[in-house]
């Protein structure tokens, strides 16, 4: 089971990447928790093999804006060494610009594994700041929020297009329920996981 889940932030997309996961015994990589993570460790530079990038870093996700390409494929590829990515993943904020997911092809096919499933979260924007709001997560601001908001919809929802054209597409309506989303992508993708 290979799947990436895309959709903005507050779409529920990571909600429902850790229950799946842990339902379908895989690893679920956020690449906001493992930045996040890597951060406090204070391994940036480390994985971007550039001090000046890593301290970057930092301050693009303080304002909301993505980092560089080369420290986040360095981050998939860490990641896709380990032992437990093996089996299967669901892959939660990578790629997010088609540079990212053309690396995302080039690591797949180095790793010899197939490719999976795009889950896209599909949300009406004014549900997605209403809900940020809500879950109020340390210096979420209103504004940051909407900087998030235009920086996907530049950069990453282009990918919509992108993966519908490789017919590896299931859109997912986002507004429902966490149970009922947890329904749908459960009906549409264990059918093609058995095949
Ligand atoms: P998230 O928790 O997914 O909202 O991610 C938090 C922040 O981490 C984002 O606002 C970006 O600054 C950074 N980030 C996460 N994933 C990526 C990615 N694939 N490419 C670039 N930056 C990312």
């Amino acid at each position: 089971m290979r799947l990436v889940f895309l959709g903005p932030s507050g779409s529920g997309k990571s909600t429902q990447a850790a229950s799946l996961a842990a339902r379908w015994r895989i690893p679920s990589l956020s690449t906001g928790d493992l930045l996040r993570d890597a951060m406090a460790k204070g391994r940036l530079e480390t994985i971007a093999a550039h001090s000046d990038l890593g301290k970057q870093a930092q301050a693009q996700m303080e304002a909301g804006e993505l980092v560089p390409d080369q420290l986040m494929v360095g981050l998939m590829r860490e990641s896709f060494g380990a032992p437990a990515t093996q089996h299967g993943w669901i892959l939660d904020g990578f790629p997010r610009n088609l540079a990212q997911s053309q690396a995302l092809d080039t690591l797949l096919q180095i790793m010899g594994q197939p490719y999976g499933q795009v889950v896209y979260f599909d949300v009406p924007e004014n549900k997605l700041v209403d809900r940020m709001l809500k879950r109020g997560r340390q210096n979420d601001s209103e504004d940051l929020i909407r900087q998030r908001l235009q920086v996907y919809n530049e950069q990453t929802v282009p990918l919509i297009d992108f993966y519908r054209r490789r017919q590896c597409l299931v859109e997912i309506d986002g507004s429902l329920s966490p149970q009922e989303i947890t329904d749908a992508i459960s009906s549409v993708i264990k059918p093609l996981a058995i095949v």
